[in-house]
C-alpha cells in the first residue's frame, strides 16, 4: 500500500543495520554506555541492563548506583565498571546524583535509565532533570517511565533523542489511560504518543510496537511468551542503550535490539524449550543470535 499502517521488521532489513566493526577496532571505539539503575532489593537489574549493553557489543560501560548496592553490583557485573553515589533513603539514586552523573556523561555515548531505580520523589527529580539535560541519546525504562510520567513537560526541552521502552501497563501511566485502551489499538498508542512527544516510542509485548516521531510504525515478529518473565525488559534496555553507543542511529538501535531480543530468545526456545529460560539467558544467546541472522 502508498501509505502502509505500518512495516514488519524484516531479517534483511536488520541485517543490513548491524554495525560494521573493522579488523582494528579498539575498545575506545565501540561506544561508551553510562547505566544509571539500581536500588536495594533491585541490584540485579542495573547488572542485567549494564551486561546486556555489553553482550550487543559496546565497548566499555559504567553502571551508576546507590552506594551500598555497589559490592553486589561489583560481584556480579564482572566486564562492567561501577560509579557508587551517595544515596538517598531507602537506597535509591536522589537528585543529588544530577551533577556527578551529568558530568559523567561528557565522555559517554549514551544513557540508559531507569531499571529497578524506585520512585521516591528525589529519584523523580533526578529522572526528570537527566532526560531534559542529557547530551547524548537516553533509554528510558521501567521507574524511568514511572517517574517520567509525573514529568512529560520536560520532553520538550530534550538535548538529544530519548528512546522509551513501556510494557503496556508503563505505557497507559504515560499516556494517562488505561491498559486495555493501549492494548485495544497498540499501534495507534504507540504512534499518537511518539508524534506528540517527538520521541521514539517501543511498546513491548507481543508484536512489539516500535513508533518513530515522524509518525512511522514497525512491528516486530520475533520473540515468544517464554519471555514473560523478570528482567526480560530490563535486557532489552541495554541491548539498545549498547547499539546506540556504537554509533548506530537511535530509531535502527531500537529495530535492532527489539528483533535480536526476540531472535535470542526464539533460538532457546527452540535448543532448550518454550518456557524455563531466562533473560540472563537470552543475553548469554546474543553472539549465537548475531551469527544466526539470515
Ligand atoms: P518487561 O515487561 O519490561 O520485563 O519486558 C518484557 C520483554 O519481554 C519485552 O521486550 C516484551 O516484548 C517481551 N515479551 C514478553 N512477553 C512476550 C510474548 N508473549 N511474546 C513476545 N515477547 C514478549
Ligand atoms: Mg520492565
Amino acid at each position: 500500500a502508498a501509505n502502509p499502517r505500518h512495516q514488519v521488521l524484516t531479517s534483511g532489513w536488520i541485517r543490513s543495520r548491524l554495525p560494521a566493526r573493522d579488523q582494528q577496532s579498539h575498545k575506545g571505539q565501540t561506544g561508551h554506555v553510562l547505566v544509571a539503575a539500581g536500588s536495594t532489593g533491585k541490584s540485579g537489574a542495573a547488572v542485567m541492563a549494564a551486561t546486556a549493553a555489553m553482550r550487543a557489543g559496546a565497548g566499555l560501560v559504567t553502571l551508576a548506583v546507590p552506594e551500598s548496592i555497589n559490592t553486589i553490583v561489583e560481584s556480579r557485573g564482572l566486564e562492567t565498571m561501577t560509579r557508587p553515589l551517595a544515596e538517598a533513603r531507602g537506597g535509591t539514586l536522589g537528585k543529588d546524583s544530577l551533577e556527578p552523573i551529568v558530568s559523567m556523561l561528557s565522555d559517554k555515548s549514551c544513557l540508559a535509565l531507569g531499571p529497578g531505580m524506585g520512585t521516591a520523589d528525589t529519584t523523580r527529580e533526578l529522572v526528570c532533570a537527566l532526560i531534559e539535560n542529557s547530551p547524548v541519546p537516553v533509554v528510558v525504562d521501567a521507574d524511568g517511565l514511572n517517574n517520567l510520567a509525573g514529568c512529560l513537560g520536560v520532553l520538550k526541552n530534550k538535548r538529544a533523542e530519548i528512546i522509551l521502552t513501556p510494557h503496556p501497563g508503563e505505557m497507559a501511566r504515560l499516556a494517562k489511560t488505561s491498559t486495555a485502551e493501549i492494548q485495544a489499538d497498540r499501534v495507534s498508542a504507540a504512534r499518537n504518543f511518539a508524534k506528540a512527544q517527538g520521541v521514539l516510542l517501543v511498546l513491548k509485548g507481543a508484536r512489539t510496537v516500535i513508533a518513530h516521531p515522524d509518525g512511522r510504525v514497525f512491528v516486530n515478529t520475533t520473540g515468544n511468551p517464554g519471555m514473560a518473565s523478570g528482567g526480560m525488559g530490563d535486557v532489552l534496555t541495554g541491548m539498545i542503550a549498547g547499539f546506540t553507543a556504537q554509533g548506530v542511529a537511535a530509531d535502527a538501535a531500537c529495530h535492532l535490539g527489539v528483533y535480536l531480543h526476540g531472535a535470542a530468545a526464539d533460538l532457546l526456545a527452540k535448543n532448550r524449550g518454550p518456557v524455563g529460560y531466562m533473560a540472563g539467558d537470552v543475553m548469554d544467546h546474543l553472539p549465537e543470535t548475531f551469527g544466526a541472522i539470515d
